[in-house]
């Protein structure tokens, strides 16, 4: 594992690590990680779904994936409150985006990034996912829970529970109403923070509460304090293998202003933070940061915020994977 992020370069005779070149140097993969081939050469897979055919309203999260690797080159690698680099505890790299070759019909979009996420399943590599609008993360826990249903952390303005947009069940509203319906998610394990902004109709809202599911609206979040809910989440997930789907739109547009369904008074930076970094020793076995629109963030903010979530969440899954090497 010490030599995997070394790479022969072409340009000297000296083995060439990416991540400890200067930051501004090297082509922009996943926080700077090696591009990678070879599943069998991977713990931890670094994915990008440039998807966005599936959004009610804004679209633009399809160029998610590009902008934040190239933010993400301002990621180093030892976290200051864990104090271990992930990249010490795991083989992590960059496998590229998923291909699509049909992508204006989204039920094959779903089938073949379901596939592609088998892939990963089969070679045991976890999965590490930047969107995309939300609509993806129903195909990748096709994969991942095929086995069985999976815990769910989710951290979101909308619950993503509604049955149908436009005729279409597979859009970016829909993707958790779909997982419990196929018994990809327990329900019972499910915990959706942020939520927030108003509907026209109560339907999703009113599903995941039938179902069982864990509501925090975002009233209830500032009531409770980000301590408590990290309890609650904790004892709701328990041992049970948990995914952790992030929708950049759970945080306020203040700090995520470039996404497709703004809802303003939402998390803090430093609050998203402190929730990840207290799910640390669960069960993960994968997450996702989805709906970073660039067209609507100039600033390029919103691509940092993502990047930085997605190394948030790597520190978490570099933990949990190196324990289920070797426990
Ligand atoms: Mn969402
Ligand atoms: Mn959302």
């Amino acid at each position: 594992m010490n030599n995997f992020y070394e790479r022969n370069s072409a340009l000297s005779d000296d083995s060439h690590n990416p991540m400890k070149q200067a930051r501004f140097t090297g082509i922009p993969t996943f926080m700077r990680t090696p591009l990678v081939t070879d599943l069998s050469d991977l713990d931890i897979a670094l994915v990008g779904i440039p998807y966005d055919g599936a959004v009610t309203n804004r679209p633009g999260a399809r160029h998610g994936p590009q902008a934040i690797r190239a933010a993400s080159t301002l990621m180093r690698s030892i976290h200051h409150v864990h104090k271990f680099s992930p990249y010490d505890l795991c083989r992590i790299g960059d496998i590229g985006d998923i291909e699509l070759s049909r992508m204006y019909e989204h039920e094959h979009v779903v089938r073949e990034i379901e596939l592609q996420y088998q892939r990963l399943v089969e070679a045991d590599v976890m999965p590490l996912s930047a969107g995309g609008d939300h609509s993806v993360t129903y195909p990748i826990l096709k994969a991942l829970g095929a086995k069985g249903p999976v815990a769910l952390i989710h951290i979101d303005a909308h619950t993503d529970t509604w049955d149908e947009f436009s005729g279409s069940k597979f859009m970016h509203g829909t993707p958790f109403r779909r997982a419990c319906e196929d018994g990809l998610i327990d329900p019972n394990r499910t915990i959706q923070i942020g939520i927030r902004g108003a509907q026209e109709t109560s339907e999703g809202w009113d599903y995941s509460l039938e179902q069982g599911m864990r509501v925090v609206f975002m009233e209830e979040f500032t009531a409770l304090g980000v301590k408590q809910v990290i309890d609650e989440a904790r004892r709701l997930v328990g041992d049970h293998p948990t995914y952790i789907s992030f929708d950049v739109d759970g945080l306020d547009p203040v700090y995520a202003p470039g996404t497709g369904t703004p809802e303003i008074g939402g998390l803090t930076t430093i609050e998203a933070m402190e929730l990840l970094r207290g799910l640390r020793g669960l069960n993960l076995i994968g997450g996702d940061v989805v709906e970073v629109a660039p067209p609507f963030d100039p600033s390029g903010n919103t691509a940092l915020v993502g990047a930085t979530l997605m190394y948030e969440i790597l520190c978490l899954l570099a933990e949990a994977k190196a324990k289920e090497k070797s426990p």
